[in-house]
């Protein structure tokens, strides 16, 4: 592909991502993403869970460094990168090797198509970051928008991170069900997992102040929001005893 043809490619899809997320969040609101304990018969061959993540992460780690070899980079895009990187790198290989064995399979086409659009708004954020957008500079490492974003990217990771942790420790050795995770920020909502997923890419799409890196994070909320209302009524639904004042995702508010 010459670089004007992967240019005008790039001018397409960015919009396009807009689009796709408002159509996963209509089917996903209306269906449900069919894994863990939504998943349903009649989606094909299933992988092991542990699998199922590494093939689903591991372009989310891989395409950001062949953009990245492709560019050209300066300190404020490498330390973007190596943000990014510490999250997929734990997503991709600590989180699946840290999962109970009693983990749900996942579909491979539930695998795949996260591997696409891995790869998709992966492309996107960094080819433009080291290619096709301007330079942000070494100053940029002190600017409050790229400081603040750093916090705010470090705090949503370390809820993301804990309450994973509590959710696995929920089951026992041979355990497969389901109990009411407690602690942590589950004394306030359901996914707090997600709530940290979405808080670490607001925190760097602010870091990066560029849209693409919005468009990830209007495609996590399209990912999030609706598993979240989902999680959310079916604990209620399934445990009698399931916290009242719990919300989904927002304390006090959803
Ligand atoms: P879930 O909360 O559905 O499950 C996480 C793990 O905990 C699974 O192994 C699950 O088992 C287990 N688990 C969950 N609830 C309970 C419970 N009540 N009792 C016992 N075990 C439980 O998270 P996801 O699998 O959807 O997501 C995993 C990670 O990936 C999260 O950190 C999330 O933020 C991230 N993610 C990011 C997305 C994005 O768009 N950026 C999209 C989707 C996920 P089982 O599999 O058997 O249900």
């Amino acid at each position: 592909m010459t670089g004007g043809s992967e240019r005008a490619l790039f001018d397409l899809l960015l919009p396009g991502w807009f689009a796709l997320a408002l159509a996963a969040f209509i089917y996903l609101t209306i269906k449900r993403a069919p894994y863990g304990r939504h998943g349903e018969p009649g989606w094909g061959p299933l992988l092991p869970a542990r699998l199922a993540w590494v093939v689903m992460e591991l372009p989310a780690v891989v395409t950001p460094l062949v953009c990245a070899l492709a560019g050209s980079g300066d300190a404020a895009s490498w330390a973007l990168l190596g943000m990014w990187e510490l999250h997929y790198l734990q997503r991709a290989f600590v989180f699946p090797m840290l999962m109970r064995p009693g983990s749900r399979p996942m579909p491979a086409v539930v695998a795949l198509t996260g591997a696409l659009t891995n790869i998709g708004i992966g492309w996107l954020v960094w080819r433009w970051l080291f290619s096709f957008g301007p330079r942000l500079g070494t100053e940029w490492l002190g600017d409050p928008r790229f400081v603040v974003g750093a916090l705010v990217f470090g705090l949503g990771m370390a809820l993301n991170l804990h309450s994973d942790a509590l959710l696995r420790g929920l089951r026992g050795p041979g355990e497969t069900g389901y109990k009411i995770p407690r602690g942590g920020a589950f004394r306030w909502v359901t996914c707090p997992n997600y709530s940290g997923e979405i808080i670490e890419w607001v925190g760097f799409a602010l870091a990066s102040w560029c849209l693409p890196a919005f468009a990830f994070v209007v495609w996590t909320l399209s990912n999030l929001v609706p598993r979240a209302r989902l999680h959310h009524a079916w604990y209620r639904e399934k445990f009698a005893d399931y916290p009242a004042e719990r919300r989904a995702l927002v304390p006090r508010v959803w």
